[in-house]
């Protein structure tokens, strides 16, 4: 579904264009004769609808057959919410994960030792800010798989 608003326009009936990203529409969810459905497409390409009727939004969804979910534009996965199969492969998933769970790890070990006054060099401290810098490095390449499929 590329464009969510065409998606849904194009199921309504009495459909007016009344400005840049507006419209209106008989709503489908009760006997509109004049247009009370007010359709907003914003800035992200999100569509809000709004019925003058006072139909719910799921109502007059369900009577063109969409969904509250088909309002929103498809996306990409959430940074870090990535699916191995789409992209990473699993295995190079498998390592990345594998690689930020002993970075973290790390982490720990030197927050640890800082908190029951164990002692830290300056070197643990590198360690562990190195550790950060990998882990954000795996989060980049995640990011950047997402974004060029
Ligand atoms: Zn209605």
């Amino acid at each position: 579904m590329a464009d969510p608003s065409s998606e849904l326009l194009s199921r309504l009936n009495g459909v007016r264009k009344t400005g840049p990203g507006r419209w209106v529409a008989c709503c489908p969810a009760h006997e509109d004769r004049t247009p009370s459905l007010s359709i907003r497409q914003v800035d992200d390409g999100r569509i809000l609808i709004h019925d003058f009727g006072g139909c719910g939004v799921e109502d007059v969804l369900a009577a063109v057959g969409l969904e509250v979910k088909d309002l929103f534009p498809p996306r990409d996965p959430p940074p870090g919410g990535f699916r191995p199969r789409q992209g990473i492969p699993e295995t190079r998933a498998r390592e990345l994960i594998a690689l930020a769970a002993r970075e973290a790890t790390i982490c720990a070990i030197v927050a640890g030792d800082v908190l029951e006054g164990r002692g830290t060099s300056v070197a643990d401290c590198q360690r562990a800010r190195q550790a950060v810098e990998v882990i954000e490095g795996i989060a980049r390449e995640v990011r950047h798989v997402a974004s060029h499929r």
